[in-house]
């Protein structure tokens, strides 16, 4: 009888391009899949129903997956360190793989489930999967973590990049008597774990749903990513990042397409544009790679003068910021579009970011909880980054940016098309206007939106003041 490996998925919901499972595959014909709802995951407070929804439809999608290969994904539902352990005993698996993940819970869980995993005498191996470079192969000159972007993309582009592995194929499944250990539980759906999103997800759930939105995107955005992306009300960005997140697609396959694309690239500006989107790839394990090295980034700003940053955590602006009212319009299309779709383009991201730090002098850990509240493609490593350099706090060679939310509007939205779809009541605005933010009183008081609740100038200038202060202090 062939040996039982318990493949343990994770941030990795896919059977193709999957390093952990084809080492499982290559080893033994008898693989089954795992997943465990870990309740300290989906008990945290900052847990988006659209990203549990687009998590679980993954794991349905998977399930169908494993029987079309011969096997089947079971499903736990409890702390892994017992879950884990205990499925892989009564099933008397011989090892347990998984893929590993660079967050600090993770890791703390990883060892948690190899300690309980030793003591019962089970074998298990870990592999890097969601990255195309790990950690351990990326570092500076005397072998520290980067903590500058440009050096780490020049480093990091110059390092082979692994091709796809083998789909998972014509595995073995459990007999009926292994089947019928008690601890496994029908896949629940989102509703039932107490998460309700009603709202169509921008990307269907599911490795297929993944590939032919990558097809697309070569096909036909790639080529013109570079002058497209940052203007949100055009499609122009890949909208994988809940794919990647969650590992519905392979990076291995990610960068294969881009580099038959670039290769096939007529032009000096289609490989360009292609290369702008290559570094997005690498953004992605830049923030991974610091997260990994540098775990207290989770909790705290990279940057010391940041620590006890006098902030004015003014509650009712927090609230106004979430619900889209600050009466400044792209902030308010932008939280919209988040609250509505559970995704935001990325020119918002850093515009709505920048007005909660530096408009509103809120503490950016309030908006990255917020984000995280929301997202569907929420990741710590992505969301941490980003709202660190956004706030100045983190890793940013410019020590401190400003954004002005109308200069940003005139730039990204300049007939206000991305305004007008997300903040219906300003579709009657003068278009000229919206842009430069100059929205008539009695406009705003007959469909309710708000005037200004701050004045950018004045706080641009106090944001810099205390700024300023702050560094004095630590300097
Ligand atoms: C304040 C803030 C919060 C963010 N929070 C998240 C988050 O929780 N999850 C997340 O995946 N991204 C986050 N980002 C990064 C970026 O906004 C999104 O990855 C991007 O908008 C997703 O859209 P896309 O898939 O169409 O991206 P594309 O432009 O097509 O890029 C391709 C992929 O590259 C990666 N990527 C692109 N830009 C970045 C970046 N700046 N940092 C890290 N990875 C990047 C993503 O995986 C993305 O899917 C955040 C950015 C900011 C400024």
């Amino acid at each position: 009888m062939s040996e039982l490996i318990l493949f343990w998925h994770r941030r990795d919901l896919r059977i193709d391009d999957n390093i952990g499972l084809a080492a499982a595959r290559d080893r033994s014909p008898k693989v089954v899949g795992a997943f465990c709802l870990d309740p300290q995951i989906l008990e945290r407070d900052d847990v988006a129903p659209a990203r549990v929804t687009y998590m679980i439809g993954c794991l349905q999608k998977l399930q169908q997956r494993y029987a079309e290969a011969g096997s089947q994904l079971l499903i736990v539902r409890d702390l892994p360190v017992h879950a884990i352990a205990s499925l892989a005993e009564n099933l008397k698996a011989k090892a347990v793989y998984w893929n590993r993940d660079v967050e600090p819970y993770a890791q703390q869980r990883d060892e948690a489930v190899s300690n309980a995993l030793k003591e019962k005498g089970i074998e298990f191996s870990s592999f890097w999967d969601q990255l195309l470079n790990s950690p351990e192969q990326i570092h500076t000159g005397i072998g520290k973590v980067y903590t500058i972007y440009t050096p780490f993309w020049k480093n990091w582009r110059r390092k082979p990049k692994p091709a796809p592995v083998a789909t998972l194929a014509n595995a073995e499944n459990l007999t009926a008597e292994e089947r019928e250990w008690a601890g496994i539980i029908a896949l629940p759906t989102a509703k039932d774990l107490g998460f309700i999103w009603e709202n169509e997800l921008l990307l269907p759930p599911g490795e297929k749903a993944a590939q032919d939105r990558l097809g697309l995107f070569v096909d036909r955005a790639i080529e013109a990513y570079q002058e497209q992306r940052d203007f949100p009300y055009m499609e122009g960005t890949s909208m994988l990042s809940a794919a990647l997140k969650f590992g519905a697609i392979g990076i291995r396959r990610v960068w294969e397409a881009s580099k038959e694309v670039y290769e096939q690239a007529r032009s000096d500006r289609s490989s360009a544009n292609i290369e702008t989107w290559q570094k997005e790839l690498a953004w992605r394990e830049f923030y991974q790679h610091a997260m990994y090295h540098l775990p207290s980034l989770a909790t705290a700003p990279y940057r010391p003068h940041f620590k006890n940053f006098p902030w004015e955590n003014n509650e009712a602006h927090f609230q106004a910021w979430c619900e889209g009212k600050t009466g400044y319009p792209i902030v308010d299309a932008a939280m919209r579009q988040l609250n509505e779709t559970g995704w935001m383009h990325n020119r918002c991201r850093m515009i709505a970011a920048s007005f909660l730090v530096k408009d509103l002098m809120i503490d950016w850990q309030w908006g990255e909880k917020y984000f995280m509240q929301k997202l569907y493609d929420g990741d710590l490593s992505a969301n941490n980054g980003g709202w660190q350099w956004t706030a100045s706090s983190g890793m940013d060679a410019q020590p401190m940016r400003m954004m002005n939310p109308i200069a940003q509007t005139v730039k990204f939205d300049p007939e206000g098309e991305y305004i007008r779809q997300w903040i219906p009541e300003l579709r009657s605005a003068d278009p000229e206007a919206l842009v430069a933010g100059y929205i008539r009183e009695d406009l705003c008081a007959a469909v309710d939106y708000p005037q200004p609740i701050v004045d950018h100038k004045l706080r641009q200038r106090e944001f810099k003041r205390r700024y300023k202060q702050q560094k004095q202090l630590f300097s």
